[in-house]
């Protein structure tokens, strides 16, 4: 048993979500022999893709499936595009590597410009590029802390971030999050000095005798509490997903919600950092999620939908008030990474972020989401255990539970999210599942977040499948109850 095991195994956090993250399919084996490399799963060797285009993906065993989720919210113009491997490639022809602490390049600098065009009317003045969400995470927090040590702040340590969230990987980023199928073995090495408060999750967690109003109150004021627990004077930064991905599956925050913790955090002079690196980039229907919130972060992160999933890229978004900061200090941001900055990301993004622009693709994100909620609402809204069907933009996430009435999760053991999704790939879909924690109870979801280049009759065939096989998991569980 885990370390982390109490007597009731489904109250486990760490036994009962290891399984966190996608499920082999029926059709999926266990290895015959052992890979070298290293999978998420010692038993499952995943399928090999062969071939990508567009919104397909190749199996090794000759199936083609519709990837309706963009591996995890990363292809947003689809993949092989003859434009974007042209601009890599003559990127690597020119040049291939530069050290960013001696040399820039066109590419970087032309793919701050583009993105800083929306970014700067914002007050975002300065674009970082690392090559993950995870190191954009960590950048972020080291860019806040220095704010405040070159500032003469240096009482400043403490980070609040939220339950259900999840921000990567690294020990900073891991931190933050609170994905516990990811985090508790790890917990030792995490750091001390962040503390998390509440999700913005009203399905769940919104009282049945609160308005949407209250509700918002109420999380701002337990967002005071921690600051007043930890000494608002010693609080760096609130960091928050705008719309919440992975792991509670597309939870966008109530309306009002975000204004009033920034309300919050300019009480204290606590600095706000979004983590758009999941719902950012046009993904939810507006270049940054923020736009939707009617609020502006002092630091924000991007990701997956940057690089579009041609290249390894992310960045970091620095806002007037902290570039201020820097340059009034020591005028230095002295973190490297070896490839921060690479070449081939930034060409292959520049390039992706020019057609996403070009296409108008942030505006048909919007109007393709609109059809695709129409779609999935007729399709399963009324559904028995069909709790909440949830998003924006192309960024779905439908939550199953047990009981409609109390919203209780179904049994960890019953793995529905799991099963749906097993059961879709079957049909030839692949959907993102979920296992957001409710209560100490693992809950289920699953995810859509196709390109934005999907078309109306692919989004009926997404939906089509989803409906199947949630149908066949309905029965499934009925039957054996
Ligand atoms: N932040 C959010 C919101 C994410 O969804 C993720 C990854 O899923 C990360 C950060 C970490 O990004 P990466 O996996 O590229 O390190």
């Amino acid at each position: 048993m885990a370390p982390h095991s109490t007597s009731d195994p489904t109250l486990d956090p760490y036994s009962t979500i290891l399984s966190y993250g996608f499920q082999p399919s029926a059709t999926q084996t266990k290895s015959l022999h052992n890979p070298a490399l290293l999978h998420r799963s010692l038993a499952h060797r995943p399928d090999t893709v062969t071939h990508a285009s567009g919104i397909h993906l190749t199996l090794s065993s000759g199936r083609t499936i519709i990837d309706a989720c963009g591996g995890a919210a990363v292809s947003c113009i689809g993949q092989n595009n003859d434009e974007v491997l042209a601009a890599a490639l003559q990127q690597m022809r020119t040049v291939s590597y530069v050290h960013t602490g001696a040399y820039t390049t066109s590419s970087a600098e032309d793919l701050a410009s583009v993105i800083l065009d929306v970014g700067a009317p914002y007050g975002l003045e300065k674009a970082f590029f690392v090559g993950s969400g995870s190191e954009a995470m960590d950048a972020a927090m080291k860019l806040a802390r220095q704010f405040f040590y070159e500032g003469g702040r240096p009482e400043r340590r403490h980070f609040v971030a939220r339950r259900q969230s999840y921000h990567g990987a690294t020990l900073g980023a891991m931190s933050l999050s609170s994905n516990l199928a990811r985090k508790v073995p790890y917990e030792p090495l995490l750091l001390s000095n962040v503390s998390h408060v509440g999700p913005a999750y009203a399905y769940q967690y919104q009282r049945a005798e609160e308005s949407e109003e209250q509700y918002v109150m109420r999380l701002a004021e337990e967002l005071d509490g921690e600051f007043q627990r930890l000494g608002p004077e010693t609080v760096i930064a609130f960091v928050a997903e705008p719309i919440v991905g992975a792991t509670s599956g597309c939870v966008p925050a109530p309306s009002g919600y975000f204004r009033a913790v920034r309300e919050v955090c300019d009480r204290y002079g606590v600095l706000l950092i979004l983590d758009e690196v999941m719902c950012g980039m046009g993904r939810c229907g507006s270049y940054f999620a923020f736009e939707q919130q009617a609020v502006v972060p002092d630091i924000m992160t991007m990701g997956k939908g940057l690089g579009g999933g041609y290249a390894p890229i992310a960045g970091v978004l620095v806002g007037r008030k902290v570039v201020k900061g820097l340059r009034d200090g020591t005028g230095m941001f002295n973190h490297g990474h070896t490839y921060q900055a690479h070449p081939l990301s930034c060409a292959s993004a520049l390039a992706v972020q020019k057609i996403i622009k070009r296409d108008g693709l942030v505006e048909r994100c919007r109007d393709r989401g609109l059809f695709l909620e129409r779609e999935l609402r007729e399709a399963l809204e009324g559904r028995k255990y069909v709790g909440d069907v949830r998003g924006r933009g192309l960024f779905w996430g439908i939550e199953f539970v047990q009981n409609k009435e109390t919203k209780r999760s179904f049994e960890p053991k019953t793995e529905f999210g799991y099963r749906v999704q097993r059961k879709a790939f079957d049909l030839g879909v692949a959907l993102y599942p979920g296992a957001a924690t409710v209560d100490g109870v693992r809950g289920d979801h699953v995810l859509i977040a196709p390109p934005y280049t999907v078309t109306e009759a692919e989004l009926k065939t997404i939906v089509q499948v989803l409906r199947e096989a949630y149908d066949a998991v309905e029965r499934g569980v009925d039957e054996v109850s």
